[in-house]
């Protein structure tokens, strides 16, 4: 099992169309990102020369339809995209993910006037953002937000600090979640989502992070912030909530996919080492123990992929398929906590070595049991998909 044969099988799979647009992105992954990896990440620097190219790929419109100038790609063939790119550097996917959930919204919900102004520039990537639900006191429980957004005349007032927003640094846009009517119950109804660009006056300051470096990741300030009442995300305030977990089932797609590119990227390196590496006069790829551990990374790995690939085709049925989506993000993304951690033992003290890819897919994959809604959230989303009565 190597890097080639996995994405031979799963090009076999897609349509011709797409399946040019994944050998596009899988040569930009070998010619401009790999060779890069380390010095970006060590110094936790932003790849502005790899998000320009991203731009030129079309990436910034993955999953915009072609109607409004994005490569209206399927949830199936995005998350491959996914995959391939986490394999290679996580930061990266994440430049696009959080840009894409706020195109989601926008293009799910917001009216055709305000997709006809954005989709085409957040297309091109001329204009690139993400989403701002978190605060510095609540992240799960996104219910008790405090940012508070008053219209007045024609515009929205928007006060409120948001914390570990991604692409806030860099990006121009955010989709923020507010609160417009603070009082009632339950407290989603009075919940909006609302598009803040950075000349309307939001700051943000980098944050240090274990992992997932070089992309920005800031707490955002928003102090008497005015936007025009058309920015709300469609024409009715109080469906906020409603409308940024739709884009999460994308979002956790997005992750669980990202979960199985640093599991597979774990794995595969794994294996190389294994069998130039000797102890006792023969390659650890020989001794039993390695070989079992191989073997529970490789079908955990496959697991995940199967699970990501059918959240995926579910969403892109167009029903809701938030079961399936917790299903994928649960377990591909504590499978790349599990492959990374038995990769670092494999390879013994070179695996704690930042010459060496492996600390890196052990610093990132934390992330991935958190963002998105933590592995905890999901087991609860999970069951109460299960004993609903729907
Ligand atoms: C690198 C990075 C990037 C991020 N990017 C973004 C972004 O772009 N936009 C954004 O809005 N946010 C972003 N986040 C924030 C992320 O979504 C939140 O950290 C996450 O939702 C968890 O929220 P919290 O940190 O407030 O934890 P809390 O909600 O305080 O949870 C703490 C612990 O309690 C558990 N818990 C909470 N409630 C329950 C419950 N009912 N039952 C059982 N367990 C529970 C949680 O699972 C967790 O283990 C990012 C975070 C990081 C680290």
């Amino acid at each position: 099992m190597n890097e080639h044969k996995i994405i031979e099988v799963e090009n076999e799979k897609s349509d011709s169309e797409d399946n040019l647009i994944v050998e596009s992105i899988n040569k930009f992954l070998e010619k401009d990102v790999k060779p890069y990896v380390k010095e970006f990440e060590s110094q936790d620097k932003y790849p502005q020369d790899i998000a320009d190219k991203m731009a030129d790929l079309g990436l910034f419109g993955a999953t915009i339809s072609p109607e409004y100038g994005g490569l209206g790609l399927s949830a199936v063939t995005y998350s491959k995209i996914v995959e391939n790119v986490s394999a290679v550097w996580m930061s990266v996917s994440g430049i696009f993910n959080s840009h894409l959930i706020m195109c989601a919204a926008v293009e799910r919900f917001g009216t055709e006037e305000m997709k006809r102004y954005y989709l085409p520039k957040f297309a091109t990537g001329e204009i690139r953002g993400g989403i701002a639900l978190t605060e510095p006191d609540c992240g799960t429980d996104l219910q008790s937000i405090k940012t508070r957004a008053k219209k007045v005349g024609n515009e929205y007032i928007i006060d409120g600090t948001k914390t570990w927003i991604t692409n806030s640094v860099q990006g121009t846009i955010l989709a923020v979640l507010v609160k417009t009517d603070p009082d009632i119950t339950p407290a989603h109804k009075g919940m909006s989502l609302i598009l803040v660009e950075k000349k309307d006056g939001f700051v943000s300051r980098k944050l240090k992070k274990l992992g997932y470096r070089g992309i920005d990741t800031g707490e955002v300030q928003l102090e008497n912030v005015k936007v025009p009442t058309s920015n709300l995300i469609g024409e009715i305030e109080g469906k906020g909530l409603k409308q940024i977990l739709a884009g999460l089932e994308l979002g956790r797609i997005n992750v669980a996919a990202r979960g199985v590119g640093v599991a597979r990227a774990s794995l595969e390196d794994s294996i190389e080492y294994a069998k130039i590496r000797k102890t006792f006069g023969k390659p650890i790829s020989e001794h039993q123990a390695i070989q079992i551990k191989l073997a529970e990374m490789a079908t955990k790995l496959e697991a995940s992929r199967l699970l990501t690939e059918q959240a995926a085709k579910a969403y892109d049925s167009g029903n809701r398929s938030d079961l399936q989506a917790g299903m994928a993000k649960l377990f591909a993304t504590e499978t790349a906590l599990f492959n990374s951690t038995e990769a670092m033992r494999i390879h013994g003290g070179f695996g704690y070595s930042p010459e060496y890819n492996i600390e890196r897919y052990y610093r990132d994959a934390p992330l991935l049991a958190i963002g998105e809604g933590t592995n905890e959230l999901q087991k609860l989303i999970i069951a109460k998909q299960l004993v609903s009565e729907d």
